[in-house]
């Protein structure tokens, strides 16, 4: 939209950590932006809550019953929102004509489907959801640029991406040498075991690992960024988004969580992107964007910063980060393995079912049996989505 009518908006993953946060900021900005659909997997009360809040066209909840649920407390409550059901209503709600902008936030491969049915709508995609894009780069990079003329536009939500997107000037796309790009810097907390002795990491319990020690997060990310995975995710992650190999990628962990990452320069300069770590400043980037807008994160105090420590990343404390490198520089199914795997280890870590320190081996052994090559298609990935995720489940239930 461009006529003065608001921007309409489409939030996958709406009651997660990155939903709430799109929502509270929208909020702040009534006449640019219109909620039109919202989706969730089966949280009915929180979806509930939100749709009487602000009242979209359509409602998605991928788990009929909750669906049912849903539908019924809508109607009591007096509100108009038509609900949906089923992954495919994800794909149906993304390519709205009235939706204009997508926050893709739903976690893990899950939201891969509907994140590409909005890149090939020509629809502005707010990518959250890294793993879609580790599982399917090129394909998911082109479904971008091939539908740019329909407006497709991809800009990054995780708080590193969009810290190196700030950074960068514009329109570099795959000319980053040009530019005189020459290194990304992407910082790392290290997470809440940085300082712990490596032997005691075997007796991590679920409770320690989703206690970020400066962002508040969703349960399977907090783990990532235990075991680093997530920074692991997000060099992949940053390989397709800025075209750069892996080995122009340094990880830089940087405990204040204060820099959000920053860009090395031919001439000497390092530039970096700053702020308290709140997600909502990417996120009202990317709805702002080329504008800046309000988003209701407090300005960094610089003099309460006092100090910004780095340090490089220790491999052996953080094997998953190490994993990550790997399956990119293999490239093509290791992804997509690597990515399945680790959904599959992170969840029966949260249920208690593996250590901690299990988690790479079975990540690792999804690597050592996942095919060479490429795929071309999408049912590949999904395929060996599927695949890896059968390997790393018999693995589990042999321990
Ligand atoms: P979360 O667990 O808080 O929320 C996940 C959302 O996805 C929920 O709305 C849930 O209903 C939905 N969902 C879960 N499984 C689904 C399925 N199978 N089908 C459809 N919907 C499903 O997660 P989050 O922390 O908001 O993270 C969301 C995504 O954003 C992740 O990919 C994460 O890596 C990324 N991200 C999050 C942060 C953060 O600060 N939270 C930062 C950067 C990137
Ligand atoms: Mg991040």
């Amino acid at each position: 939209m461009s006529d003065g009518k608001p921007y309409g908006i489409c939030i996958l993953g709406a009651t997660g950590t990155i939903g709430v946060n799109t929502l509270d900021v929208i909020a702040r900005h009534p006449n640019q932006y219109h909620v039109v659909a919202l989706s969730a997997n089966s949280s009915v009360e929180k979806l509930l809550q939100q749709c009487l809040d602000v009242n979209p066209q359509y409602a998605v909840m991928v788990d009929e019953n909750a669906a049912e649920q849903l539908e019924h407390h809508l109607k009591v409550g007096g509100c108009a929102t038509q609900v949906l059901s089923g992954k495919q209503a994800l794909e149906e709600i993304v390519v709205l004509p009235e939706v204009d902008y997508v926050m893709a936030a739903i976690v893990g491969a899950a939201g891969l489907l509907p994140n590409l049915a909005a890149a090939k709508a020509g629809k502005r995609v707010m990518l959250a959801n890294k793993e879609s894009l580790v599982m399917s780069g090129k394909l998911f990079m082109d479904a971008i640029h091939d539908n740019r003329d329909k407006g497709a536009e991809l800009l990054p939500i995780d708080s590193e991406h969009n810290a190196i997107f700030q950074s960068m000037p514009p329109l570099v796309e795959g000319q980053q040498q040009k530019a005189g790009v020459t290194k990304i810097l992407l910082t790392a907390s290290g997470g809440p075991f940085r300082t712990w002795d490596i032997g005691a990491l075997k007796d991590v319990t679920p409770e320690q690992a989703v206690a970020h020690p400066n962002w508040v997060m969703g349960q399977k990310i907090s783990v990532d960024s235990a075991t680093m995975m997530n920074k692991g995710l997000e060099v992949i992650e940053a390989c397709w988004l800025f075209d750069v190999p892996e080995d122009q990628i340094q990880v830089v962990i940087h405990p204040q969580s204060m820099i959000h990452s920053m860009v090395s320069y031919t001439d000497g300069s390092v530039l970096a992107q700053l702020g308290n770590p709140d997600m909502r400043t990417p996120i009202a980037y990317a709805l702002g964007y080329p504008k800046r807008i309000d988003s209701g994160v407090s300005q960094l105090d610089i003099f309460d910063v006092a100090r910004l420590d780095f340090e490089k990343p220790d491999f052996e404390r953080y094997r998953c980060l190490q994993l990550a490198y790997d399956a990119h520089r293999i490239g093509g199914y290791a992804t997509i393995a690597l990515n399945a795997a680790n959904e599959m280890a992170v969840d029966a870590f949260l249920n208690k079912r593996i250590s901690f320190t299990t988690i790479p081996l079975v990540i690792e052994n999804a690597l050592e049996q996942a095919p060479t090559g490429t795929p071309e298609k999408i049912d590949d990935i999904l395929a060996q989505d599927l695949s890896s995720r059968d390997q790393s489940k018999r693995y589990i239930s042999g321990l």
